[in-house]
């Protein structure tokens, strides 16, 4: 044994080094709740400490674990308590805290069912029960990938070839040079990473016959241009300013008719689907053929975690294909033929969790409840004067202004600065305006009321530093 080796197993017999973890994380969680939303400026400064050169010498566990515990924790934001709405972040489900802890010492890659026989079993579980959550055609696969930004690039590449095979042209064997063309049809809202992924699939932005939206974000229904075989529509659940969605039904169903291929970016909307009173909201999702979502928003799995939907599993596969592949083909699930990847991490193992500990119900009771919280920020908030809320609460997204672009984004810092809670500045029709997303299973009553506290104090400070 190498001296290297002969300290490894050491560190891992003693379990020292694990209990330390678990026990860092516990401390973590005790305070997470109550903790300082965003890191402190001191805990922020010393975070030049990680600034050195690659050592040279062979470290010791326990102090690698301390410089984390004590420098890392505190520079982190705590998107896992109740008073963090930036973005959409969602936070993490105590059972998926304790399946990712355990999980992450398997250390399973599911990339094919002999690497990984559970991972490969919980992704086949799991492709069923989602199809069934989100009532979509039983012929649908899942691919488990990072996030929606991949499951978006999936989805549209699956189209990209599906479209093109109609037309006789192999996209994987033949590229893009001298292909018949597709014409990409999106609202002007459509989400950043949805642009990107037209990018790298060699679609060009230029190329976007872009719809006009409403004032929520939604495509005008009577602006899409006549669509055709050579479509790919792409339409969206949950605006990330508005929390607005499309209207599946109206326009689903006669751009099927048609022969266009429709991707809905579901990234958190999608999971209106698994509810009893907001299903309304996705109405008519089932006509499109992908369909992109996250686990690590709505869901609220550990990042990271999203999955693309596929109607058609020969156009995911054949879009995902992997040519000279040394690889037979397993009799089970082989989870590389519906991702990009080949390895991945086993991210499949939270996502299981979430589903099999909440259950329909459980789904059903979390979103409702962000909707909830987002009416009660919303009602709360059009109390105080100086605010105006922007978008008709439908989901769990609110926006806001203040009177002026100025005095909106003052506030915002100053919100920001408090540490009480976490917003996200925006733009909303040429307008700056505030971000509320509430995505965590932790929010509570208070938690709302004390945000919109902070809000209040925040507004008033900014019109004196402004006066
Ligand atoms: C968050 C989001 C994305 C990107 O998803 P990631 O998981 O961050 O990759 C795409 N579309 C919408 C509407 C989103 O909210």
């Amino acid at each position: 044994m190498s001296g290297l080796q002969k300290q490894m197993f050491a560190e891992l017999q003693s379990q020292s080094d694990l209990s330390k973890a678990h026990e860092y994380a516990k401390d973590y969680i005790a305070e997470i709740f109550e903790r300082n939303v965003f890191p402190t400026t001191t805990a922020l400064e010393e975070l030049q400490l990680f600034e050195e050169n690659l050592p040279h010498k062979k470290g010791d566990s326990t102090q690698v674990l301390e410089l984390l515990q004590r420098h890392g924790a505190p520079a982190t934001v705590a998107t896992l308590g109740g008073r963090y709405f930036g973005f959409v972040t969602g936070s993490a489900l105590p059972i998926t805290l304790a399946t990712k802890s355990l999980s992450t010492v398997w250390d399973q890659a599911p990339a094919m069912q002999v690497l990984s026989p559970i991972g490969s079993k919980l992704e086949s579980v799991v492709e069923k029960w989602l199809r069934d959550l989100f009532g979509l055609p039983e012929s649908t696969v899942a691919g488990f990938v990072s996030g929606t930004s991949l499951a978006n690039l999936c989805g549209l590449a699956a189209g990209r070839y599906h479209q093109l095979d109609k037309m006789g042209w192999n996209v994987n064997e033949n590229g893009l040079n001298g292909s018949p063309k597709l014409r990409i049809v999106t609202g002007k809202q459509a989400h950043s990473t949805v642009l990107k992924a037209i990018s790298l699939l060699g679609f060009g932005y230029k190329n976007i016959e872009w719809v006009e939206t409403d004032e929520q974000g939604r495509i005008l229904t009577s602006q899409i241009p006549e669509l055709d075989a050579s479509c790919i529509l792409i339409l969206q659940a949950g605006n990330v300013n508005t929390g607005s969605f499309d209207e599946f039904e109206k326009i689903g169903r006669e751009a099927a008719e048609k022969g266009a291929w429709i991707h809905v970016d579901g990234a958190f909307g999608l999971w209106a689907q698994a509810t009893q009173n907001l299903s309304y909201l996705t109405k008519g999702i089932q006509h499109a053929h992908s369909w992109a979502v996250d686990a690590h928003k709505t869901l609220n799995t550990p990042y990271d975690s999203g999955v693309v939907l596929c109607k058609y599993p020969e156009a995911l596969k054949s879009a995902l294909h992997m040519t000279g592949s040394y690889i037979i083909k397993g009799e089970e699930r082989d989870g590389m033929f519906y991702t990009p990847e080949m390895s991945r991490r086993a991210r499949i193992i939270e996502l299981w969790a979430a589903l099999k500990y909440l259950g329909k119900e459980g789904v059903n009771e979390m979103v409702e409840t962000f909707h909830k919280r987002a009416v009660q920020f919303k009602n709360e908030i059009s109390k105080i004067e100086g605010f105006q809320v922007l978008n008709d609460v439908v989901f769990n997204q609110v926006l806001l202004r203040c009177d002026t672009d100025e005095l909106t984004q003052t506030t915002l810092f100053n919100v920001q600065e408090s540490r009480e809670c976490w917003a996200g500045g925006s733009q909303w029709e040429g307008k700056k305006a505030i971000r509320i997303s509430i995505c965590s299973w932790a929010t509570t009553e208070e938690d709302i009321s004390r945000a919109v506290a902070s809000f209040q104090q925040a507004l008033l400070t900014s019109k004196k530093q402004l006066s």
